[in-house]
């Protein structure tokens, strides 16, 4: 079988108020809001997954993260999870415009994170938009948090120049967490150009 075994390079300065959650196993472990505790438990996610483990004591405390983690190994929760956090402790609604933007490579998998979404966030009162397309002008407050999913995948289809626009249009003061498969040198150069003092997460698998 495989036993994912989590590597983190995380400084020590970076590492303030992670330490507590730094080995838990299960979700209730976290800080989490009873909202987001109750839709994981109902969506029967107990036990995080090694990329989870490794990433949500850093994103859930505002960190920017680049996370690298094979296939089906459970990204989603990982960057869904932060995004829930930070809309429900800012009180965000709807009426405040856009919280978090989530760009992944295919209209698919935006789907499926919208259907996560839904499911782990069914207890609060979240609304999202499916924006499918380019797209250059989108509005973002500041302290917000921006989501690239499967970056590798964004830029082998040569979507980097479009992914360079929108997020250099986008407040600097921001929330960044990057997630791909691989770690290539063309997701390096995004990580340089969308991150701020990241904590580099690579789960390696050991089958
Ligand atoms: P990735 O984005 O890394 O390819 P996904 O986020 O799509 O992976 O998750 C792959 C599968 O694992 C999904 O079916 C998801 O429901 C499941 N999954 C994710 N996290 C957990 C967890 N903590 N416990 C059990 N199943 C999980
Ligand atoms: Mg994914």
């Amino acid at each position: 079988g495989s036993n994912p075994l989590a590597t983190t390079t995380a400084s020590a300065a970076n590492s303030s108020g992670v330490a507590p959650y730094v080995g838990t196993k299960l979700f209730k472990e976290l800080p989490l809001s009873e909202k987001t505790r109750k839709g994981l438990k109902e969506g029967g996610f107990t036990r995080m997954t090694a990329i989870q483990r490794a990433s949500l004591p850093h994103s859930l405390c505002g960190r920017d993260v680049l996370g690298a983690a094979k296939t089906g190994s459970g990204k989603t929760l990982a960057f869904l999870i932060p995004v829930i956090e930070k809309l429900y402790r800012l009180r965000w609604g709807s009426i405040d415009g856009v919280g978090a933007i989530i760009i992944s490579p295919t209209r698919e998998l935006a789907l499926q994170i919208f259907e996560v979404l839904r499911k782990v966030g069914k207890h609060h009162t979240i609304s999202g938009g499916l924006l499918i397309g380019g797209r250059k002008d989108v509005d973002m407050e500041k302290d917000r948090v921006l989501v690239l999913d499967e970056a590798d995948r964004i830029l082998d289809m040569g979507f980097s120049k479009s992914l360079n626009a929108i997020v250099s249009q986008l407040p600097r003061k921001r929330q960044t967490l990057l997630f791909s498969a691989t770690q290539t040198r063309s997701v390096q150069d995004l990580a340089r150009l969308s991150l701020k003092d990241p904590e580099y997460l690579a789960v390696h698998a050991e089958s």
